[in-house]
């Protein structure tokens, strides 16, 4: 907590603090904590600074050896950081030097001569250069006396961002006796902090924490529903403004920012793997106002400096509480009012988690990580998932005392979370779905037996018959889905882990069943009854659109000599009318609209409609919704190379891969050759890594190609091939290098997430 400045401090040394800030960098006060953590640093007391992303805690350790004419050691993650730092200081004529990999020999020779003629105050020098043994040696003789450790959370297994090499700074307390420690970090739950207290071994550190709360930000958690259409519509709020969207990988970064700028938006894609030169020119453009949004994964903001950034949103949702933190906390730096959007959904829990243990197997310890970051998901899972004060989470999270009982600044205190109504109930059904399915299927089957899906495979099992059979078939399955995963969140439901996740009862599940727990569900952003009256109301139906699709309807049904409402009912034609899909995907949403008609008409219908809707100016692919229209999907554009060609029978093929059909069976139900369909699958595992391959290649055989393909470096067909005894099909050889493919971008979207330590 922010604390007064102490009666006994000395008022000259404040004098010749302020007098230095302010001749060398122009500020006129200090930061909350910065006097006092500059104060030990001068007087050589250990401390530990805990102060949120632009807190200011880089001044906190470039001041004291600047008044003492020391040179200080400053321990640094990141090459990109030191340099940025070194930089930044050296225009304020701040003498600094960074040792690491990339100095040419000059530069070293430079540094390694300005050492000698002592003229830095301070170096910046990477944990696992520290302690070579050469350089601790040296530096002993150099006469240390002061260590800054920045992003200290990294020394502990159960920050966000857990380094080994950051272990072994533990030796600076032996070989430094007289030289003082200083810990550093935005982010720290109280275990984070006794362990960097502990690893370190700080000598009664002053423990200098400040306050966590933005006041200034708003906080949305939202269900994700259609993520491109929803980041649009809040970008629309801030029009002209700085957004910065956060993406989970590379692939997303593009997709968003192509999507966003078919739809007239200034905006750039910015990764990890994009060529220095663009990166640099997307971070250029963005600090100097010509461009508003940058969609970005966690590696983007590294010494962005732009304080009037009015909205972050989360496309998907990070991977703790702390990265949350960190990357909302790059908005309204200016202590202007900004908002932080969360697009929320159960299934990036689960891509996470699989991340999470993929990326374990790597690590000297496995069981601690996978246990350290799944708890630390958890705790970012529930914080999306329940209806508390956003404001007030985080700062419990970070362990301090919220006094606020209403934020007026985040979704729930504004009343914007809407609890269904008979939560309870429908928990219930879902419930007991589960329990007479024998806990033995996975979260989609239970939602086709929910909505009643009138599936060969549901036939076949004879699960037509079963009493909840299409006991919520008011709902979408998207809605269903979002039930089922909230369940889980909540305790009532458990899903199985492993390659054929189940959904299974808890001790949970028998109370709410018994009547004697009530369950809250979080009402899903889209939720909509297709109920009879609805769907035969005009409202939002556009009449003129409507007539034309009946002369359409009409010719069909002369083609085939049946009645009109054959080929689609009015309630049907209505609804068409009021959504106005140019998707067969948006189609498939409409009431009465199943596979076989969306196969059969899906494609004039949709062709129909966007021709019609664009002679006309009127909007398309509206979701239309009981509660009014919550995603008011004005103006959208898809780019070309996505999904907007409307193509029924590939559609079907992805669902049905989707449910882990076999080739054949899609090939035959699609009239497709099996070689297209395998070919869609590689697309599907593309763009759903975490799609189980196992429904299509036995653990064996997958293991076999993986095998071969790494013994001969060769990712090329008929050398595998030749290399299998011709035993493996080519269709499956390619499917296993995509599905290997896609893992391999999955995890390495998790190393631009592992590189994000910037403050
Ligand atoms: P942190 O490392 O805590 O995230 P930085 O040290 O990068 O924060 O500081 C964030 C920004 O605030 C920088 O632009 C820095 O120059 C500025 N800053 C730091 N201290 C002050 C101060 N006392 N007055 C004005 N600006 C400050
Ligand atoms: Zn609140």
């Amino acid at each position: 907590m922010m604390t007064e400045p102490e009666p006994s401090a000395d008022t000259s040394t404040d004098r010749r603090i302020l007098n230095a800030v302010h001749s060398v960098w122009g500020f006129d006060t200090l930061r909350p904590l910065q006097m006092e953590a500059i104060r030990a640093g001068l007087a050589q007391q250990d401390s530990l600074v805990v102060l949120p992303t632009g807190g200011g805690k880089s001044l906190c350790y470039q001041v004291p050896p600047l008044i003492t004419d020391r040179m200080d050691v400053v321990v640094s993650p990141l090459i990109s950081l030191m340099r940025d730092q070194v930089d930044a200081l050296r225009q304020n004529g701040y003498p600094a030097a960074a040792i690491h990999s990339s100095l040419t020999t000059a530069e070293r020779d430079r540094i390694r001569q300005g050492m000698r003629d002592n003229v830095f105050r301070l170096l910046f020098i990477s944990p696992e250069r520290l302690v070579s043994a050469g350089f601790m040696n040296y530096l002993q003789q150099q006469n240390i006396r002061s260590f800054a450790i920045d992003e200290a959370h990294c020394i502990s297994q159960w920050g966000h961002d857990f380094r080994p090499e950051y272990r072994q700074l533990a030796q600076l307390r032996d070989r430094f006796p007289n030289a003082s420690v200083h810990a550093y970090t935005a982010t720290a739950t109280e275990r984070v902090r006794a362990d960097i207290v502990e690893r370190l071994s700080l000598r009664t550190p002053n423990v200098l924490v400040g306050t966590f709360d933005r006041p200034n930000l708003t906080y949305r958690i939202i269900p994700m529903i259609d993520v491109e259409a929803q980041t649009l519509e809040v970008i629309r709020r801030h029009a002209n403004e700085a957004v910065i969207v956060y993406c989970l990988s590379r692939k997303d970064t593009e997709a968003m920012a192509e999507f966003l700028a078919a739809n007239g938006v200034n905006a750039a894609a910015y990764h990890a793997g994009m060529e220095s030169v663009r990166r640099c020119a997307v971070q250029d453009a963005f600090a100097g106002e010509q461009l508003d949004v940058v969609c970005a994964t966690v590696a983007f903001g590294m010494g962005i400096d732009r304080s009037n950034v009015r909205c972050v949103i989360h496309a998907s949702m990070p991977k703790s509480i702390e990265h949350y933190q960190q990357e909302t906390g790059r908005a309204g730096r200016d202590g202007l009012e900004a908002e932080c959007v969360l697009f929320y959904t159960a299934a990036g829990v689960l891509r996470w988690d699989r991340l999470i243990r993929k990326s374990a197997e790597q690590s000297d310890d496995p069981d601690a990580t996978i246990r350290a970051a799944t708890e630390l998901l958890k705790h970012i899972s529930a914080f999306c998932t329940m209806a508390k004060c956003r404001h007030r989470s985080l700062t419990e999270y970070f362990g301090q005392k919220y006094d606020k009982t209403d934020c007026g600044a985040c979704d729930v205190c504004l009343n914007e979370v809407e609890i269904m109504e008979d939560s309870t109930t429908i928990a219930q059904k879902i419930l007991s779905c589960v329990a007479r399915l024998g806990q033995q299927f996975g979260v989609k089957y239970v939602v086709d037996i929910l909505r009643g899906a009138n599936t060969e495979t549901v036939r076949q099992r004879g699960h037509d018959t079963l009493s909840t059979y299409g006991i919520l078939n008011q709902w979408q399955d998207k809605v269903l889905n979002q039930l089922v995963y909230q369940l889980i969140d909540l305790g009532v439901l458990q899903r199985t882990s492993g390659d054929r996740p189940i959904v299974q009862l808890t001790e949970q599940s028998r109370s709410v069943l018994r009547g004697e727990q009530p369950v809250q569900l979080v009402k899903p952003a889209a939720v909509f009854k297709t109920t009879q009256s609805q769907t035969e109301s005009w409202e939002g139906v556009d009449h003129a659109l409507f007539d034309h699709l009946r002369e359409l309807r009409k010719t069909y049904a002369a083609e085939r000599s049946v009645p009109a409402y054959v080929i689609f009912s009015d309630a049907t034609l209505r609804d068409l009318a009021r959504r106005r899909p140019t998707t067969t995907q948006a189609m498939r949403e409409v009431h009465g609209v199943g596979v076989k008609k969306l196969a059969d008409f899906g494609e004039a219908f949709t062709i129909a409609i966007a021709e019609y809707c664009t002679a006309h100016e009127i909007d398309v692919d509206c979701d239309a919704d009981a509660a009014g229209i919550t995603i008011t999907q004005v103006d959208i554009v898809r780019p070309k190379s996505g999904r907007s060609r409307p193509n029924p029978e590939k559609e079907r093929a992805m669902d049905m891969l989707r449910d882990g059909a076999a080739l054949a069976e899609v090939a035959e139900a699609t009239g497709r050759a099996p070689s297209t369909i395998a070919g869609y699958l590689c697309e599907l595992i593309a763009d759903e890594p975490t799609i189980d391959i196992h429904n299509w290649v036995d653990v064996a055989t997958y293991e076999r190609i993986i095998s071969a393909a790494t013994k001969m470096n060769d990712q090329h067909l008929r050398p595998l091939f030749e290399a299998l005894n011709e035993q493996v099909s080519y269709e499956t050889i390619k499917l296993v290098l995509a599905h290997s493919e896609a893992q391999f971008s999955a995890n390495s979207t998790a190393d631009d997430q592992s590189t994000s330590v910037t403050n």
